[in-house]
């Protein structure tokens, strides 16, 4: 039988990344060509500066590249100068955010330092009255990043849509012959907020390249088409997220299913997932969340990935699922000190495999691979590395010695003395 013709390659589930401008954000460049910017928020009073810098701190050695937090009260604008003088103190220069509501055109211009040391201002257009008669708010806010230079983002929820632009959006829906439903005049009214207060900014002085946008809903289908119309009629860079996201699994999955399906259409410069956390929960799991969204889309990578089958009736007993985990808790444990020694660790492939069904065939495709045996199978575990069989591992010290081929493995290939870098699509 003759071989399947494939002289055309298979076309990239992902489209080219939308053309935006560059914004400055204290040194964290969002839009253009940079790599999509990981970002949080703080969920600690401003105001405790010891408790703010503690989460912006975990927050930033996470990964996040941006932190926000609210700026809500005098306090918490006083607060602000000490936070990043703690931050540097502990060697992190990471840029911090103001999230501003009602009053940020009054503490921005009252507390000076608070205004200097914040590298980007999130004003939401729903919460200042722009195109009321207390505009000067806006323009007040506008003024200040003007006089700091700094960028700002226009941060449309529709939570606090402007409900007067919303109003005479939908008193003119209604004279028409005939009307659109009343959650697509919403969604217009959100990408209108945008690009009305980015226009109005301009005018009052803010750069064109010092402006980034949101409209963040909670609902993903109304998501992505808000963030298709915006993306088609701007070239600002864009913050996505999915608003309010929600607890445990429905916050991880509808925020991966929003971000995947705009980040795959070339859609977003930075991203957030307003995930809410468990009492006590770990904040920095949003973080986590975002680099993993960004490396399983193959856009940025952050951390050696884990290839493990689920498992099934050929894998009767818990070695298979501890083994697993053991593996993943030594990449993470890891990974600190091989970032600063082993630059490109982050790109490295591991496949964890129950059994010889695909075992073998995945370890071959990761970077090195261990496929244990199944139930019913001879007790000996094959270990692949670059996609050749290097050694079979028996008895009790299996994960063990596999975890000693792994560290040599990371050594020869990311070390100082290893060869030229592999390319990752091998
Ligand atoms: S690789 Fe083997 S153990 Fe794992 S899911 Fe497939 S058949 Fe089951």
């Amino acid at each position: 039988m003759a071989a399947p013709d494939i002289s055309a390659a298979l076309p990239s589930p992902l489209l080219a990344r939308r053309r935006s401008v560059a914004v400055n954000v204290g040194g964290i460049w969002v839009g253009g060509e940079h790599p999509i910017v990981v970002q949080s928020m703080t969920n600690t009073d401003t105001a405790d500066v010891a408790a703010t810098a503690r989460q912006a701190a975990e927050l930033a050695r996470a990964g996040s590249e941006l932190v926000r937090l609210t700026v809500n009260t005098e306090a918490a604008a006083r607060a602000v100068p000490a936070i990043c003088d703690e931050l540097q103190r502990q060697g992190l220069d990471v840029p911090l955010v103001g999230d501003f509501h009602y009053n940020g055109h009054l503490l921005l211009q009252r507390y000076p330092a608070c205004a200097r040391r914040l590298a980007k201002y999130r004003i939401n257009p729903g919460n200042v009255g722009i195109g009321n008669k207390d505009d000067e708010n806006f323009r007040a806010m506008i003024a200040v990043a003007v006089a700091e230079r700094k960028p700002v983002r226009i941060g449309v929820n529709w939570g606090s849509l402007d409900q007067a632009l919303l109003t005479r959006m939908m008193d003119a829906n209604a004279q028409r012959p005939r009307p659109l439903q009343a959650a697509e005049v919403l969604r217009q009214a959100l990408v209108e907020s945008a690009l009305q207060s980015a226009a109005a900014a301009e005018r009052y002085g803010l750069p064109h390249d010092a402006i980034i946008l949101s409209a963040k809903v909670s609902g993903v289908p109304d998501l992505v088409a808000v963030y298709r119309a915006l993306a088609a009629r701007c070239d600002y860079p864009l913050h996505l997220g999915l608003t309010e996201a929600g607890l445990g699994l429905k916050g991880i999955a509808a925020t991966s299913a929003a971000l995947a399906l705009l980040l795959a259409q070339g859609i977003g410069d930075t991203i957030r997932a307003s995930l809410t956390p468990r009492p006590g929960g770990d904040r920095a799991e949003e973080v986590r969340l975002c680099q993993q969204v960004l490396q399983s889309l193959g856009l940025r990578s952050f951390t050696p990935q884990v290839t493990a089958c689920p498992g099934c009736g050929r894998t009767t007993s818990t070695f298979f699922q501890s083994m697993a985990e053991q593996i993943q808790a030594y990449l993470r444990e890891r990974m600190p000190q091989w970032k600063t020694e082993f630059p490109g660790v982050e790109r490295l492939r591991v496949a964890v495999m129950g059994c010889v069904v695909n075992g073998p065939g995945e370890s071959r495709h990761a970077d090195i691979g261990i496929s244990l045996p199944g139930a019913f199978e001879e007790p000996k575990a094959p270990v692949y590395v670059d996609g050749r069989l290097l050694r079979t591992l028996h008895g009790d010290r299996l994960v063990a010695e596999f975890l000693e081929i792994l560290e040599t493995y990371v050594r020869s290939r990311y070390g100082a003395n290893a060869p030229a870098p592999v390319s990752e699509s091998r």
